[in-house]
């Protein structure tokens, strides 16, 4: 019976029982705050969709600090089983910690569960504080490959012998001569991991009806890693998706056909110019690791801030998918029921989506709309706000709940 209740992969699809198991890690720091106040808006609008005939039936895995509290281990095996086996979950923000040879928990587990698409939806919500003038105009998915790149990459300090070591084989082998006193950093590419990145994107933007996928790169100065990642975009939508896809030089001047998304590239410097004087004109983001990182929280500013960014981490082959809030565990707040739920709640939002409960995901959307245009908001959004009443993170819940029926 109990495997009835496990979301299964069947045929490159979620299958999703009518009551899940889902494992959530309720994470460090203000994890408690905002994953009770998360889990009291995703039952909400879940109950509130289907009266009990839907229902997720929540499991608390460890990891994080009470992880070592209680079993010694920052990131037990269990919790990478629980996952690998339920295959959707959800999690707050992890303390990272210092000198346990452990560099990132979320890295550890991105990595252990090969979840290499990093989605990052950004959206705003009326009522929301910006620094932009027409902020309603930011309606963007970001997909940042999360297993190369500079985090993948080789380091070396300038002065150790293994850094003059590898100098001189450049020196000898390539004839590449750099200043003796030189860092060295290196960085892989490479078109399996790129080819599944860029599919992600054009399948969601045919899932979502989305106009473009636009590939952001530094091609212009590194040619055979950010520029191959736009050459390998180019041909996988041809020779994957050619009734689906069409280029600017294949529209020649004509208007983008409805049943046709548009791929494009922009390069990096110009995409964060463009990103904020034209932002209508970008849908789908594909790009690369460190590009995706800088991308995804410069995107966020423009829409209320690390407070409000849901993301995902995914491997579209496996059918493993974790949700989970941005930021981090802002600890001065810890436990002070005070911080913004709402990255939170829009990560369980997304993840209702992703398992098609995609009417209750709506519901969570229209509510928070909802708390943010009446101005009772949490500390961060109320401060920027004229006129708000500044009300608690489970009081902010409380009201999302209130608005969404
Ligand atoms: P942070 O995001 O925890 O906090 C920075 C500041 O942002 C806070 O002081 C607070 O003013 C604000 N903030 C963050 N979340 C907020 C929310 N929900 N509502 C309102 N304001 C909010 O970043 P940090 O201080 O650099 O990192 C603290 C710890 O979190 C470190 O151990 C770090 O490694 C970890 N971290 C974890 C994740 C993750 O688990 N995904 C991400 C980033 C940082």
């Amino acid at each position: 019976m109990r495997s009835e209740l496990k979301i299964s992969f069947e045929e490159d699809r979620l299958v999703v029982p009518d009551r899940p198991v889902i494992p959530y890690i309720e994470g460090d720091g203000i994890g408690t705050d905002i994953w009770r106040a998360s889990a009291r808006v995703i039952d909400h609008a879940v109950a509130s969709c289907w009266q009990g005939d839907r229902q997720i039936t929540w499991k608390e895995v460890l990891a994080g600090e009470k992880a070592f509290n209680q079993t010694g281990q920052w990131l037990p095996q269990e919790t990478i089983d629980a996952f690998q086996e339920y295959r959707v979950g959800i999690k707050g923000p992890l303390t990272t910690p210092v000198g346990e040879g452990i560099r990132s928990l979320n890295v550890a587990l991105r990595h252990r569960l090969d979840l290499y698409a990093c989605v990052r939806p950004v959206r705003y919500f009326t009522g929301v504080p910006s620094p932009v003038k027409e902020p309603q105009k930011v309606d963007m998915v970001v997909f940042r490959e999360n297993t190369e790149d500079v985090y993948a990459g080789l380091e070396l300090e300038s002065g150790k012998d293994e850094t003059k070591r590898l100098m001189d084989h450049l020196s000898s082998e390539y004839g590449w001569h750099i200043r003796p006193d030189s860092g060295i950093g290196i960085k892989p590419i490479s078109k399996s991991g790129s080819d599944r990145l860029i599919k992600s994107a054009i399948e969601y933007a045919i899932a979502h009806q989305r106009r473009s996928v636009t590939l952001v790169h530094k091609g212009n100065i590194q040619k055979f890693t950010e520029g191959a990642f736009r050459k390998w975009g180019y041909q996988l939508a041809k020779e994957a998706y050619p009734d689906r896809t069409v280029t600017w030089e294949e529209l020649d001047g004509a208007a983008l056909p409805e049943d046709k998304i548009l791929i494009k590239d922009t390069i990096a410097d110009i995409f964060f110019q463009q990103a904020l004087t034209r932002p209508g004109d970008f849908e789908v983001i594909a790009t690369m690791n460190l590009n995706g990182d800088y991308i995804s929280d410069a995107l966020a500013a423009q829409v209320g801030g690390v407070g409000m960014a849901p993301g995902a981490n995914i491997n579209y082959e496996k059918g493993y998918a974790l949700f989970e809030a941005t930021h981090g565990t802002a600890p001065k707040y810890a436990g002070l029921d005070k911080v913004n739920p709402s990255s939170l709640i829009l990560s369980g939002a997304m993840m209702l989506d992703h398992m098609g409960w995609s009417e209750a995901a709506r519901r969570i959307e229209s509510g928070l709309e909802k708390a943010f245009i009446s101005k009772r908001v949490t500390y961060d959004l109320a401060r920027l706000m004229d006129c708000a009443e500044e009300v608690s993170c489970s009081a902010f819940a409380e009201l999302v709940c209130g608005y969404m029926a």
